[in-house]
């Protein structure tokens, strides 16, 4: 039998534990495979263990790999990685949720592609909580007015915020990363309650106990399941 489905059952029973130290069910955190490098017929296998939702960080990419993949009637994809403009349109074909809206000019292009498609788009907004230089993200003190000008954006759905913790063999490092989170996301809801908020995308394949610990309802998983890349 093809490892993925062991590697699934163990990531599920590690969060299903992590959920439950958070005092929640496993249901309220949503397993997101990462498939960027993924071939399609090991995404079918995924979905055939019982995984839905698959994030991707290209939009060429995702786009010859959902292309290939058209006969999974419940795959939901996801945005994770950053958007150039000009991809915009093509991203919101694509995509249900865009993970890594980081800036106003980008919402603004989300916007208006979304209402050419007359489509709802649901929307993360990415925030680099470590401040690192090399991350994407808008910084925590930005955040309040990029929230401010995509709540108010017709046809995208802010449904709550991610975040990339720097990497660390030490997952307890950055817990302090996610705790900062999930506080941004209670002044978020706070100041404009128009939204949801319901998202906390943290957790990647190295801390994502840590983040479910510390609010996570998707974690976003690549080489738990699928093994290490080979390419990048
Ligand atoms: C690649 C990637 C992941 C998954 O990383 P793993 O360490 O393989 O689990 C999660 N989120 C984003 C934004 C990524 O680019």
């Amino acid at each position: 039998m093809d490892e993925i489905f062991s590697r699934i059952r163990q990531a599920r029973e590690r969060m299903a534990e992590a959920a439950e130290r958070s005092g929640r069910s496993a249901e309220a955190v949503t397993l997101v495979a990462v498939t960027k490098t993924v071939p399609a017929e090991r995404v079918r296998l995924a979905y055939e263990a019982g995984l839905r939702v698959f994030g991707e960080n290209r939009v060429q990419e995702a786009r010859e790999k959902s292309g290939a993949l058209t006969d999974l009637p419940l795959a939901h994809w996801q945005l994770i990685g950053h958007l150039q403009t000009n991809k915009v349109a093509r991203a919101v074909e694509l995509f249900e949720m865009v993970q890594s809206v980081d800036s106003i000019h980008l919402a603004e292009a989300l916007n208006r592609s979304a209402e050419a498609h007359s489509k709802r788009l649901l929307v993360l907004l990415e925030v680099n909580v470590g401040e690192e230089a090399s991350k994407e993200g808008v910084r925590p003190e930005a955040l309040a007015a990029l929230a401010e000008a995509v709540v108010r954006l017709p046809h995208l759905e802010v449904q709550g915020l991610m975040t990339v913790a720097p990497s660390t063999p030490q997952p307890e490092a950055v817990r302090p990363v996610f705790r900062k989170l999930r506080e941004l996301r209670e002044a978020m809801r706070e100041r404009f309650p128009e939204a949801t908020w319901q998202h906390l995308s943290m957790g990647m394949s190295e801390d994502y106990v840590v983040a479910i610990e510390e609010g996570a309802t998707m974690v976003r998983l690549g080489r738990a399941l699928f093994g290490e890349r080979t390419i990048k």
